[in-house]
């Protein structure tokens, strides 16, 4: 994925109060500076006067469209505005917004100037005015996927809503993930000669979650996961017409977006609702839920720059789509103590379980909450596609299943010599990578590795190479169909035979999803710990439990939102 974009600010110069100016001086310019961001290298352009920091502008970038926005716009406009380096990061775009201040960093240095003496932070003081009060028929908290795609059901349905998102930036966890999304196909799957069933679908999803799921959710969503693709579709999101698999996925039955990235849902869905009037406010985070006469009718909320206090007032009713909690590393370890210390977590720093906490303040019940996901890889891979990739321990060795269930693989590594992994492929695996890696830009950073030869690799990576090859030839076998896997592997599709041959970074598990989340039934609607709907709320995507038991399948998140998220506009709409 490669965007070029380019936003120009040329802002008056606030002098007056900032210090740093006065010790610092420039060689005057228009000076070109680059630092690495999250997806490649951010280029700015900044010119400089005597003393001062006359304007900053993002000429290029690599970084994800939608998410990278607001750093883009804020960063460059506070640099010049405080006269300092020391700005605010944009939370959820830490990497855009460092990598921009590195840059002009850069740019200063070349102009002679004394990137220390720039470091003034600039205290603004955060004034909370009155409460505002906001009437909407919907509420919907939260703008990653669930909420996006309720939204603009309601819109389609002729029902507006305020979106209301705790971030400066959309998308959650959706907008970060591989996009991976999980639809029996009967028209290209048969073109690949793949069977598959929407009963096999839902077999696997409720085996693959130790059969602690709810079967009625599960068929809702194995049966509406091909329709919400088709839904996408007519709003502009284009998939790729290939079928595949995911890391987890168990079956070759995954879909991907053109990019292999969740911007592809959101970025049509924003769109989508900018289209339809539906308001999306950000840096508003919803505290409470308000209850009168036992009915859900509004949200209490607040905006988080300024500290104001508002009150969403909902007549039709709130839909919760804000997401799990795999941020919060201690809660995940409270209900999983087999998590190691040391993990980290593939999530955007907002995933902290709000919303299961204002449900459950109001009597909801949960269902599974204990079940916490570790995604065995944490990422610089050259697919996510497990066909035709092993994974290796430092020895050279195959020890798990690559098809197998997540938490299986997470806890087979964490059992290996040092607690990592390396998959490895030949070159047809990054000849048909369409897992959104951009594998040349990884492999020139040193994220990836490739070699010649099997051997080659192996030293490249540290691995034992005599141990390597044999482990490479007797999956060959297993592909040609020669003997059982002692593991258990049942998705074969060609031999690693092709050089050059690739390995990915060390992977480790991390903290990825929560299964566990708010009861709902198949209408959306949130129960409470009566077994009852609670009036007026609803609930879509990662908050909710019960859908995927005590593991998911890869890639049957992005099914989950776009299938529930659909649902909760609807049973709002008719105030099921
Ligand atoms: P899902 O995949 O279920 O749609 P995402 O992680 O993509 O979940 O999106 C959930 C969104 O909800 C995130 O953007 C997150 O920042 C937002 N969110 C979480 N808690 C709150 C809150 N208290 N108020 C508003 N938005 C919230």
């Amino acid at each position: 994925m490669k965007r070029f974009f380019s936003v120009v600010l040329v802002l008056c110069l606030l002098l007056c109060s900032v210090s740093a100016l006065a010790q610092t001086a420039f060689t005057p310019g228009v000076y070109t500076g680059q630092a690495q961001g999250k997806m490649g290298l951010v280029t700015v352009e900044v010119t400089l006067t005597e003393d001062a920091v006359e304007s900053v502008a993002v000429v290029s970038h690599e970084e994800t469209a939608g998410l990278s926005d607001p750093a883009i716009e804020s960063i460059p406009a506070a640099i010049v505005e405080n006269q300092s380096l020391a700005v605010d990061t944009v939370a959820g775009a830490t990497m855009t917004s460092e990598a921009i201040i590195a840059a002009v960093a850069d740019c200063i240095k070349q102009a002679g100037g004394d990137v220390d003496a720039l470091q003034t932070v600039v205290e603004k003081e955060k004034v909370a005015g009155e409460k505002v009060t906001v009437e909407t028929p919907v509420v919907v908290v939260g703008a990653g996927g669930a909420g996006l795609a309720a939204a603009v059901k309601l819109g389609q349905l002729g029902m507006k809503c305020v979106v209301i998102e705790k971030m400066p930036v959309i998308g959650g966890n959706t907008i970060r993930c591989g996009a991976a999304y999980n639809a029996v196909d009967p028209e290209l799957q048969a073109a690949q000669g793949i069977e598959d069933s929407i009963e096999l679908h839902i077999q696997q999803t409720y085996d693959g979650g130790d059969r602690v799921g709810n079967l009625e959710l599960i068929t809702v969503l194995c049966e509406n996961a091909l329709d919400s693709i088709h839904w996408l579709e007519d709003l502009g999101c284009e998939f790729k017409q290939t079928i595949t698999t995911v890391i987890g996925a168990t079956w070759p039955r995954t879909h991907y977006p053109v990019n292999s990235i969740g911007s592809d849902f959101i970025l049509p869905l924003e769109a989508a609702c900018e289209e339809m009037g539906q308001e999306i406010i950000v840096n508003m985070e919803a505290k409470e839920l308000i209850v009168s006469d036992g009915r859900v009718v509004g949200v209490l909320a607040e905006d988080t720059a300024t500290g104001t206090p508002y009150e969403f007032r909902a007549e039709k009713g709130v839909i919760l789509a804000t997401g799990g909690f795999a941020a919060d590393i201690e809660r995940c370890r409270s209900y999983n103590p087999n998590i190691p210390e040391d993990i980290t977590t593939s999530n955007h720093p907002g995933a902290t379980g709000d919303g299961i906490d204002m449900a459950v303040a109001i009597g909801a019940a949960t269902e599974g909450i204990e079940y916490v996901q570790m995604l065995p890889i944490t990422g610089n891979c050259v697919s996510t596609a497990i066909e035709n990739q092993i994974f290796v321990n430092v020895e050279g060795n195959r020890f798990v299943r690559e098809d197998g269930r997540r938490d299986v693989m997470s806890n087979a590594i964490l059992e290996q010599p040092e607690k990592y992994m390396y998959m490895i492929g030949d070159q047809r695996v990054a000849d048909e990578s369409i897992t959104g890696s951009n594998i040349d830009a990884l492999l020139e950073a040193g994220k990836i590795y490739r070699g010649d030869t099997l051997e080659e690799l192996a030293e490249q990576i540290g691995v034992n190479a005599e141990n390597l090859v044999k482990t490479v030839e007797a999956f060959n076998e297993l592909v040609k169909g020669n003997g059982e896997d002692e593991f258990g592997r049942a998705v074969y599709d060609h031999t690693i035979e092709v050089g050059p041959f690739w390995a990915s970074a060390k992977q480790r598990p991390c903290l990825h999803h929560t299964m566990g989340g708010v009861k709902i039934d198949v209408d959306a609607r949130v129960i409470d710990t009566n077994g009852e709907a609670i009036p007026g709320l609803y609930a879509a995507g990662e908050v909710c439990g019960g859908i995927h038991g005590s593991n998911r399948l890869g890639g049957n998140a992005c099914a989950d939102i776009f299938v529930f998220g659909r649902i909760a506009a609807q049973s709002a709409f008719e105030e099921k």
